[in-house]
């Protein structure tokens, strides 16, 4: 099958059984492959449907200036489609994201902002950056991945629908973590839509407040977390009235430990947030009755951390362990 261009080539991704994690559960875990998506990662369905309906709505015209405020993965795939179709981007991005993903988006012509990371009530943060100079900059389109539900619609519309394929509505669980809340809200939504007892859960990192939110509807951040891309403090238009029944959280050990021994066992190289998303359908699937099936998301591939958590010296560093067992990984069920 021919497909239309970069944003011809997004979504349709495989549902890959993990099937040593399967066997050793006795349930089946399957991970969407967002890290085959042509930009790398899943943002790619939000940038695509983020832009699809700027232009649908006038609010992007031709030459004009795509500009967002992110932590890597949505201005990647933001300045691959701006390239595409024309578009000039602007992507504001703050210091302490892994320096492959900045590296990558000065390879693809953009104009790459880096700010210091502080905290979303200083104006200085990089969400405020971005509006600004979208606001200051004629032509400047301001993608707002957090606020603008284009991003949510675009996995109701693909990401839910393609796992209820894909699985022949064979699923009994959903679970992901959030950073705009985009993904796990749409795919949510799809699913309970096509049937209301698929339980839908929220894997949260720590640091994150969406975990006390969801279970007891306060807003209470505890601990912290150097996962990127998942984790908010403050609710979102894109997760805001999301159909999950529960939260879930687990801690970077968990995380950087499964994704290493994901590479180790499964041959799938991703990113700690997938690492996670896996410690929370693992966690899911083994309070289910045996063969039960869990999906989650594989949100970007190993190579975007080739500098941090696939690096032996960060590692040795940050105190975290390479090689762990999945007991060690999950603890005792
Ligand atoms: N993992 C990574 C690596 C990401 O960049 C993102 C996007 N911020 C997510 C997970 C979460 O996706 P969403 O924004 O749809 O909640």
């Amino acid at each position: 099958m021919v497909v239309s261009g970069f944003s011809g080539a997004v979504g349709n991704t495989p549902l890959i059984e993990l099937r040593q994690l399967s066997r050793e559960l006795g349930r089946r875990v399957l991970g969407k492959a967002e890290f085959l998506n042509p930009g790398g990662s899943v943002k790619d369905r939000a940038a695509k449907g983020i832009v699809d309906a700027a232009e649908a709505r006038g609010a992007l015209q031709s030459g004009g200036t795509i500009v967002e405020g992110t932590a890597g993965n949505t201005g990647i795939a933001l300045a691959l489609v701006a390239n595409e179709r024309g578009y000039k981007s602007v992507i504001v991005v703050p210091d302490d994201q892994s320096r492959e993903k900045i590296d990558l988006l000065r390879a693809y012509g953009s104009d790459v902002r880096v700010v210091p990371a502080v905290a979303f009530t200083n104006p200085e943060n990089y969400y405020h950056v971005a509006r600004q100079i979208a606001e200051e900059t004629p032509g400047a389109f301001w993608a707002n991945q957090f606020e603008n539900i284009a991003n949510r619609r675009a996995h109701e519309a693909t990401t839910g629908p393609e796992i209820w394929e894909q699985t022949g509505g064979r699923i009994d669980a959903f679970v992901a973590a959030a950073g705009t809340g985009g993904t796990i809200a749409g795919v949510a939504s799809a699913l309970k839509t096509r049937r209301e007892s698929i339980l839908t859960v929220l894997c949260d990192p720590m640091g994150s407040a969406l975990y006390n939110y969801v279970n007891n509807g306060e807003f209470k951040p505890e601990g912290e977390s150097d996962l990127e891309g998942i984790g908010i403090k403050r609710l979102t238009a894109n997760f805001e009235g999301a159909p999950v029944d529960r939260a879930i959280r687990a801690t970077d050990t968990q995380a950087i430990g499964m994704a290493h021994w994901l590479v180790e066992h499964e041959g799938i190289f991703v990113g700690g947030s997938s690492g996670l998303n896996v410690v929370g359908a693992a966690t899911i699937a083994r309070g289910l009755p045996a063969s039960s099936t869990v999906v989650t998301i594989l949100c970007d591939g190993g190579a975007r951390y080739l500098s941090r958590m696939f690096n032996d010296v960060w590692m040795r560093e940050n105190n975290f362990a390479k090689r762990q067992t999945l007991t060690a990984i999950l603890g005792s069920p």
